[in-house]
């Protein structure tokens, strides 16, 4: 991607980061690895990058996993992949169970600093308590109690599940999360890195702004609908007399049709209405690979979003619309005739079949530099009867990049003679073709649409009430042989029709010709 285009912060939207210093910034991304990366998280991560690179400071990817329940060594591995994939190279990454044990240390300072205590009151007569800013009966026991139920809460014990720490901030503050949030509880679930050394686990409200003034970090950078913990952010790193961090909100990121929460995405795969996180129809990082998402594209639109804390839903074919900028230049001309449908014509005075002629052609019709290729012609030309429906006799027709050809027979089977040097302004019908051959290949092509069939769902509407169904379509074209050679993931345009992405190429595997099926690629819609 130019970089002059993303550089200059006011041409892309981004503002400057407050109080940020050349070569002092340290910006973090923090995924839970409990599920693959959304292109919400690719705007997180590239937006953390971008400040890091800007400012010539460090960007750490953080797995924040402190929830043994929801985590998963496969989400860690693929999230490490697809951060690859956008082209983000963190400069260190941690995980916070690796500060499992100073976490510890710092709740045990909070206890003994009469700033946390232990609490056994029930989930839901918790939750009233806070509604009416109640303080819990075991609010002011002594910091030796404390301990004493931390422990039994940390040794794994039954009777200790009844029990989490609470930090003692203000049940009287207008702001929920200051009142007393719950900041340590116990969970029996192996970690997936610590094993069974833990039994009970800080929370992110706890971890987050001590292992981020740990770390260094200097900006936070957040999603806008954390604004209301920024000041119980702010509290433990006062209380625990850390470095204070810079908060910096941004908006979420979302689009129109599309679902992009961990548990809904989650449901769609179990649920089999995908084939998988890397489905073209989801919104995972490998799922818009795969659509055809340019990586360089969404790197540059999220950044002229910028990092704004306005709440932006996205519209698909805006950047759809950019993506296509994007690959558009680069992107080989095909042309494809329907397997039902086709008509054929005699060029009667084409070369010689059997010497196996071709035209060498560009690639790209506006940038060579795209590279030649060659495209067969025959006495047998397939074309879409759609497209020649109705053609007159004596009419001059163009057969698209190789000329004006003039129809000298229509009645049983139509006819028509290469005329030289035709003038291919002056015809009304311009023709995409293909040549009859044995080199031909099945090229089987996805249309996909969305999943979810309402721009954005209102509060309280479950989305398994809206699930577009008719979102998958396919059929089967032909190609002609230079079809073979594409790879995969190349982006080409069949013309007439759209931008595909090659997802399957034609019979080969590693390299080494598969042979026999005499199948096509599969190509994935644009
Ligand atoms: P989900 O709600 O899908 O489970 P999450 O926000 O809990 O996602 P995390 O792995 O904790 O998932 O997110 C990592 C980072 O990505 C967080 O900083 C979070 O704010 C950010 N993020 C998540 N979703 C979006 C989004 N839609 N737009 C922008 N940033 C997002
Ligand atoms: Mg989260
Ligand atoms: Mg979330």
């Amino acid at each position: 991607f130019p970089a002059s285009q993303i550089l200059d912060p006011l041409a892309s939207g981004c503002h400057f980061l407050e109080g940020a210093m050349p070569f002092e910034v340290c910006t973090r991304f923090p995924p839970e690895p409990s599920g693959y990366l959304h292109i919400g998280h690719a705007k997180a991560v590239l937006l953390n990058d971008y400040y890091a690179r800007r400012y010539k400071g460090r960007l750490i990817v953080r797995f924040d996993d402190t929830n043994p329940s929801k985590e998963k060594e496969e989400f860690q591995q693929s999230i490490v992949e697809d951060l690859k994939k956008l082209g983000v190279f963190p400069d260190v990454v941690t995980y916070t169970s690796d500060y499992f044990a100073q976490l510890k240390e710092y709740a045990l300072w909070l206890i003994d600093n009469n700033l946390a205590f232990m609490d056994d009151t029930p989930q839901e007569e918790m939750q009233k308590e806070r509604m009416a800013r109640l303080n819990s009966k075991r609010r002011d026991m002594s910091p030796l109690d404390n301990r004493k139920y931390f422990d039994l809460m940390g040794s794994g014990d039954a009777e200790g599940a009844k029990w989490c720490l609470r930090a003692k901030v203000n049940m009287q503050s207008v702001n929920g999360t200051m009142r007393d949030p719950v900041i340590y509880r116990q969970n029996l679930t192996p970690h997936h890195r610590s094993g069974t050394t833990y039994k009970a686990y800080p929370t992110y409200d706890l971890a987050c702004p001590i292992v981020d003034s740990v770390e260094g970090v200097t900006h936070a950078l957040r999603t806008t609908e954390y604004n209301d913990r920024d000041e119980q952010y702010a509290w433990f790193q006062n209380a625990l007399k850390l470095r204070r961090v810079r908060i910096h909100g941004f908006a979420r990121m979302n689009f129109m049709y599309t679902e992009l929460s961990k548990r809904k995405l989650t449901w769609f795969v179990e649920n089999g209405e995908v084939t998988g996180w890397d489905d073209p129809r989801f919104p995972t990082v490998r799922g818009v690979v795969r659509r055809g998402v340019n990586v360089a594209a969404l790197r540059g639109y999220i950044l002229s979003q910028g990092a704004s804390r306005r709440i932006t839903l996205m519209e698909w074919n805006k950047f759809w619309a950019v993506n296509k900028k994007e690959i558009d230049d680069r992107a080989k001309r095909f042309m494809v005739v329907s397997k039902e449908g086709k008509e054929t014509i005699t060029i009667t005075n084409a070369q010689d079949p059997s010497k196996n002629e071709f035209l060498n052609i560009d690639a790209h019709p506006k940038f060579p530099a795209v590279g030649k290729r060659l495209l067969k012609i025959s006495s047998s030309v397939m074309v879409e009867s759609s497209d020649i429906a109705g053609v007159a006799l004596g009419e001059n027709i163009v057969l698209s990049r190789w000329g004006v050809v003039k129809i000298t027979k229509v009645e049983g089977g139509i006819e028509g003679e290469i005329v030289p040097d035709g003038d291919v302004k002056a015809c009304k019908r311009k023709l995409t073709w293909l040549s009859e051959s044995e080199q031909n290949i099945d090229v089987k092509l996805f249309e996909f649409d969305n999943l979810i069939n309402k721009p954005a769902l209102e509060e309280g509407e479950n989305f398994k009430d809206f699930i577009n169904t008719n979102n998958l379509a396919h059929m089967v074209v032909t190609g002609d042989a230079g079809m073979r050679l594409l790879k995969q993931n190349e982006v080409i345009q069949i013309e007439r029709r759209g931008l595909y992405r090659v997802d399957k190429c034609y019979g080969r595997i590693g390299g080494a010709a598969k042979g026999g099926s005499g199948v096509g690629g599969d190509l994935g819609e644009e």
